[in-house]
């Protein structure tokens, strides 16, 4: 069995990893979430991009527990305004996580705005303990609506509707509907194969 530390404190997270090895029959893999880790310092996210800023999160969970880590960094990447939230998604109106406020301040910027297109992004990393680095990134391609609809999902997912389920907000699809589907569960699987190759 390796283990494998997953480098957030969202259990919804490591579920979503749990769901795609167990889909992609990846056996031997113990995931150990941060809860379950002993407790190092979060690293300062200052890179410039998903990929830098997943990187680094990952290189601190495998320096800090000598365990292969895998570490995620996402965000919503909207055409018009130069792919911004990008990046800076989950404190875009100044307070981290406030995802109410967030909303309505891409809804006022976008308010004039007819071109809609938008993508959520992430990039997975894995990093091995002897200093190894793979990377993974998945795209969801979709258009903003015009009001928040639904109450599932987090961030910005009452204000997504999907290319691939248009007539809904990615916030009124279910955790499964949204997995086989979400940037996150792309970059997921693709990483999955590095995980698989661990043992
Ligand atoms: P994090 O990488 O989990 O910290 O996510 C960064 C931010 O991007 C979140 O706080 C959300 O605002 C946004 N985000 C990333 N993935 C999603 C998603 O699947 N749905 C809605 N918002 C998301």
């Amino acid at each position: 069995m390796v283990k494998v530390l997953v480098a957030s404190r969202n259990p919804g997270k490591v579920r979503e990893l749990d769901q795609v090895l167990r889909e992609l029959n990846i056996e031997g893999v113990e995931l150990v979430s941060l809860d379950d880790a002993p407790a190092y310092p979060d690293p300062v996210e200052d890179g410039l991009t998903f990929e830098e800023n997943a990187v680094l999160k990952a290189r601190a969970g495998a320096e800090a527990t000598g365990l292969p880590c895998v570490a995620d960094d996402s965000g919503l990447a909207v055409t018009a305004l130069n792919g911004m939230p990008g990046i800076l998604s989950a404190r875009w109106s100044g307070t981290h996580g406030d995802d109410t406020a967030n909303n309505q301040l891409l809804l006022n910027q976008m308010a004039d705005i007819n071109d809609r297109r938008a993508a959520f992004v992430s990039c997975c990393a894995l990093a091995t303990p002897a200093g190894g680095i793979y990377t993974a990134e998945g795209r969801w391609e979709g258009e903003l609506l015009r009001e928040p609809r639904g109450e599932g999902g987090f961030g910005y997912d009452p204000l997504f509707a999907p290319s691939d389920a248009p007539d809904r907000s990615s916030a009124e699809l279910s955790p499964e509907e949204k997995n086989a589907r979400s940037h996150r569960g792309k970059a997921l699987r693709e990483l999955a194969q590095h995980i698989a190759a661990l043992q």
